[in-house]
């Protein structure tokens, strides 16, 4: 019978090579299958299959595979389907008895399967095992509860910021969430932080999130991801709008990515986790990553289209964001003038309540319902700026009196080359001469080893730090660093006033 050795669902390539050694025993037999990634078995004369494997990866390859095992000399962490083989019907459910042997003493372990690690049974399929995560290691470790539910923080790797700054803040958070959102809480919950050299990368599994964090993370970042993802909990959690099974699976993600982002960052204003100033900061930047997005001012359609020809990359994914964000911002301040103190935060927890017993869902037609009954035309905005793609304006003082709108020049993201193509080459492409990477010396057909900050739209990209682009010389590897920044537009950006400014400087505003 076939074995497949195991196959990433997170990414890393050719993750088989990490199997070190594989033998049959009692009498089964292993020989080579079709490919890399396959075997072939013999059961043994009991008619048993009796395997031993031995998993060893290289920290320094997995550095550069964001979701890949996370490994070190002092922890690891692994997701199911890095680790398990694959045999039979993968959506069978099948009895797993899973134990961690001669672990180290001092070490700290986590399984999102169950409370104790050190031995876990589970009847599941492979598919559903696939994307459970287990870890330990011997840094910081920090348990409490929440409303009588054990939560536990484990923290490895080296951070600039102080750990204990940053056990304090995944505290205040979950808890700030779990007591303004309620419901129910998940038995147990895990929050692991893991080190990833240049990206801050998240997920979200049953009764975990998982961070991959680059050394100098921001107190900002570190905490926008926190609450994001664990804001999934309740959005889409407990809260979705429907799909129609005919509909692309992202229809909705100006929803449950978009008002996750909001409330999220809402919630960390509200907690003094966040001043109303960096609030406003990323509201421009949800304006400028919007300007910077090719796919602006696409129709649902076209980026349907785009995703049927393989083409869903992070900049098609983070327009439902950006819409998305800019919606429930502009939604709230509506909710609020209709004299609806509470917001969106009170309207999408009291909708949470109300479809607790009908599996979380809501169609979209009792979505709208419900909107329009608080005054907000929640179908028009969504046919406007998710169906048709139509610019979002904000209303003026939809941040309050104490923030204005100013039109800002604002370079647009223009590397100067061809990006993509020369990723897929790996040699410099489509470099024009009039371009940032041309005055820097970058030329057609130099050897591409790598790029630092060049993924525009990921968690971890910085318009302050300039695009690093190492390349292959006859003389050995050159860096070639510089500003991607083209031409520049005018974009109407949140500017804070001085204080006492406030009232009358937004009076001479509604222009
Ligand atoms: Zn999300």
């Amino acid at each position: 019978m076939s074995l497949g050795l195991p196959q990433d669902c997170y990414g890393t390539p050719d993750i088989e090579r990490f199997v070190k050694t594989l033998s049959g025993e009692h009498g089964t037999v292993v020989t080579a299958g079709t490919d890399a990634s396959e075997r072939h078995v013999t059961p043994g004369p009991d008619g048993r299959v009796n395997l031993t494997y031995v998993l060893s990866f290289d920290p320094q390859v997995m550095d550069g595979v964001a979701y890949g095992p996370n490994v070190g000399p002092r922890h690891f962490h692994v997701a199911g389907c890095q680790w398990l083989l694959r045999m039979g019907d993968p959506r069978q459910a099948r009895p797993h008895v899973i134990e961690l042997k001669d672990a180290p003493k001092a070490w700290r372990f986590y399984s999102t399967l169950g409370s104790d690690a050190t031995r876990t049974e589970a009847t599941a399929s492979y598919e559903a095992l696939s994307s459970f995560a287990m870890g330990g290691g011997a840094g910081g470790f920090e348990p409490f509860q929440v409303q009588g539910r054990p939560v536990s923080v484990f923290i490895d790797g080296a951070f600039d910021r102080p750990v204990d700054d940053i056990f304090a803040a995944i505290r205040r958070i979950v808890t700030a969430q779990r007591q303004t959102f309620g419901g129910a809480p998940p038995p147990f919950f895990h929050v692991v932080l893991r080190p990833r050299s240049g990206v801050i990368a998240g997920t979200a599994v049953d009764n975990a999130f998982i961070c991959f964090a680059k050394k100098d993370i921001s107190p900002r970042e570190l905490h926008l991801i926190l609450a994001h993802e664990m804001f999934h909990t309740w959005v889409p959690g407990q809260l979705d709008i429907a799909l129609d099974p005919s509909e692309a699976q992202f229809r909705h993600q100006w929803f449950s990515e978009g008002f996750t982002e909001y409330l999220a960052r809402q919630l960390l204003v509200v907690d003094g986790l966040m001043s109303m100033n960096d609030f406003a900061a990323l509201v421009n930047s949800d304006l400028i990553n919007l300007a910077d997005n090719p796919h602006r001012d696409a129709t649902h359609a076209a980026i349907v289209s785009v995703a049927k020809q393989g083409a869903f990359n992070a900049a098609a994914k983070k327009l439902a964001y950006y819409r998305g964000a800019l919606i429930a911002l502009e939604w709230d301040f509506q909710l609020k003038a209709k004299g609806n103190p509470q917001g969106l935060a009170a309207l999408i927890k009291e909708l949470a309540a109300r479809v607790a017993g009908a599996g979380g869902t809501l169609s979209e037609s009792a979505f709208f319902a419900h909107m329009a009954a608080q005054g907000i035309d929640a179908r028009a905005d969504f046919e406007r700026h998710i169906v048709r793609g139509e610019p979002i304006s904000l209303s003026p003082g939809v941040l309050g009196p104490g923030f204005t709108f100013r039109n800002v020049a604002v370079p647009a993201f223009d590397p100067g080359f061809d990006l993509e193509l020369s990723l897929k080459e790996s040699a410099i492409k489509g470099v024009l001469r009039t371009g940032p990477a041309f005055r820097a010396g970058l030329r057609n057909g130099m050897k591409l080893k790598s790029l630092r900050n060049s993924n525009r739209f990921a968690n971890g990209w910085r318009a302050d730090l300039p695009l690093e682009i190492t390349v292959d010389n006859q003389d050995g590897p050159r860096q070639i660093k510089f500003f991607p920044r083209g031409a520049s537009r005018q974009l109407r950006l949140l500017q804070a006033l001085p204080p006492g400014q406030g009232a009358s400087r937004v009076d001479t505003e509604k222009l």
